[in-house]
């Protein structure tokens, strides 16, 4: 574990919202299953979002996509996405997938993920076996995803810090010519933009 993910303060809101959690559970005020809920809907929907607008529009815009593979972090800010320090991100790096090329993002030191755009990490990202595994065997750690790549496409792993955050841009399935991208932003997923799954094309 890095210590950068683990100074906790008495005062910190964290800490505090646990605490009033506690008491309200305590008191028959607050179904725990309830928060959990909350927390999902927070973790798998609202999070990943961000990422998800973020892609759709670089499949949509070719001006947008090249500077967003540019700079990643003044890109997203033009959408409205602060990535600065209270977004856990000094510097959004963007990777494109392509037909030759699939990159796939880890933190092999602790669990550094680009929140402000994916919310928060899933329980895997933060194992040590994905940490230690991506690196050494990526495409056994992609075909557990239900991920198997051609075997001339080369796979780049990302190592996350503190300081560098990456988002994967997925390949634009086919047959969405034609969307808007609003409709395409619904087809983007956390997995995805990890660099774990590939979108399938729309039924
Ligand atoms: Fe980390």
């Amino acid at each position: 574990m890095s210590d950068h993910d683990h100074h906790h303060h008495p005062d910190e809101p964290a800490i505090r919202a646990e605490a009033l959690e506690g008491l309200l559970i305590e008191q028959g005020l607050l179904d725990p299953a309830a928060v959990d809920a909350v927390i999902a809907t927070f973790n798998e929907r609202i999070g990943p979002m961000n990422g998800a607008r973020v892609v759709a529009r670089a499949w949509s815009d070719p001006a947008f996509r090249a500077r967003l593979l540019e700079d990643g972090s003044a890109a997203v800010a033009e959408i409205g996405i602060d990535s600065g320090p209270g977004g856990q991100m000094e510097k959004l790096v963007v990777v494109e997938n392509t037909a030759r090329v699939h990159n796939v993002v880890v933190c092999t030191l602790c669990s550094c993920y680009p929140w402000a755009v994916l919310g928060l990490p899933p329980r895997w990202y933060k194992s040590p076996e994905y940490r230690s595994r991506i690196v050494r065997e990526p495409r056994a750690v992609l075909a557990e995803f239900g991920t198997r790549l051609a075997d001339d496409t080369e796979v780049r792993v990302w190592d996350s810090s503190a300081e560098v955050r990456y988002l994967v841009l997925p390949r634009r399935p086919q047959g969405t010519e034609a969307w808007q991208e609003g409709e395409l932003a619904e087809l983007v997923t956390r997995d995805a933009m990890i660099g774990v799954e590939q979108i399938p094309e729309p039924a």
